[in-house]
């Protein structure tokens, strides 16, 4: 009985280095003199990744630190909450969700718990889609994906709705949203960081990473990049993969410019999805290394089949 007692006590513990080994392996890294990002892992949502997959970050104002993004989980807010004070001891006042999809923002509550006071900003439509089930839907999801390593995630919808063309001044910094019809999700705004010229793009931008686009449209997403390369910023922060220069959205329009031109034109011409789809991927080759490209290539071209089909009644 004692034996089994210390081994308990020792598969226990070797645990729970485990769970907190995971989250010591990430660091926030420094964009610019007052914007951190923690560059997360790029696959699906795995017990291995702990769902934690997209890039939290934060900005350092004068009295007080702006969020985009929090992350998926208790454990990854967590983890932010813990780069945070690595950096500054100031209080967090806002945090931005760039969109409705859980892996960006369920870690809302957590930051919420430490500082009750803070604002939580994002689309209407993010917040509409949130309440009417979606976060919940979410949060169950992550828990399956992750045999249950989000565990004790709850949900802290965001407050503050904002629209295309708002621009706020936050702890003395100025944002401009930008909103492109559905782009990514139907829920999406990207977030000009005026002061330090960064671009935290969410999931209208992937790099290295091919995201999903079952809730976009193919054409507002190009329209957001448009927007995105037009603003000429310094530093662009993705939703998923590393972070870096106008080269992220100019890349992202490309592929995606690629794959709805030529399933227009192959439309046209009369072929099935996946007669078209050996001659997309030739074309896309400079992508194949991506996370997902195989896993997502043939689902972009049906759904860009649809939007083309329905564009024709437009
Ligand atoms: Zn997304």
């Amino acid at each position: 009985m004692k034996n089994f007692l210390v081994l308990f006590v020792l598969l226990f513990s070797s645990f729970s280095v485990m769970a907190d080994d995971f989250f010591a392996g990430f660091s926030a890294d420094k964009i610019n003199s007052s914007v951190y990002v923690i560059h997360g892992p790029r696959e699906m949502p795995n017990a291995k990744n702990r769902g934690f997959m997209n890039n939290p970050a934060f900005i350092i104002a004068d009295k007080s630190v702006v969020i985009v993004d929090p992350g998926s989980s208790h454990q990854v807010g967590t983890m932010l909450l813990r780069e945070i004070k690595k950096v500054t001891d100031k209080p967090v006042s806002h945090i931005f969700n760039t969109h409705a999809h859980g892996d960006h923002w369920l870690a809302n509550e957590v930051i919420q718990q430490s500082y009750p006071s803070v604002k939580i900003i994002a689309d209407p439509r993010m917040i509409k889609k949130a309440k009417a089930g979606d976060a919940q839907s979410w949060v169950d999801n992550m828990i399956s994906m992750t045999d249950g390593a989000t565990k004790g995630t709850k949900i802290a919808y965001p407050d503050t709705a904002v629209e295309d063309g708002k621009q706020l001044k936050l702890a003395g910094l100025t944002f401009n949203i930008h909103s492109v019809g559905i782009a990514h999700s139907d829920t999406d705004i990207m977030i000009e960081y005026v002061e330090g010229s960064t671009f935290f793009t969410g999931d209208n931008v992937g790099y290295l990473r091919i995201l999903r686009m079952s809730d976009g449209n193919f054409r507002d997403t190009i329209k957001a990049m448009d927007r995105a390369i037009s603003l000429k910023k310094k530093h662009y922060v993705p939703g998923h993969g590393p972070s870096g220069d106008i080269k992220l959205p100019q890349l992202q329009r490309e592929y995606l410019n690629v794959l709805y031109s030529q399933v227009e034109k192959f439309y046209e011409e009369g072929l099935e999805d996946f007669e078209m789809k050996a001659k997309i991927e030739a074309k896309l080759s400079k992508f194949k290394g991506w996370a997902g490209f195989s896993e997502e290539l043939g689902k972009h071209i049906s759904l860009a089949k649809l939007e083309v089909e329905k564009a024709e009644f437009e």
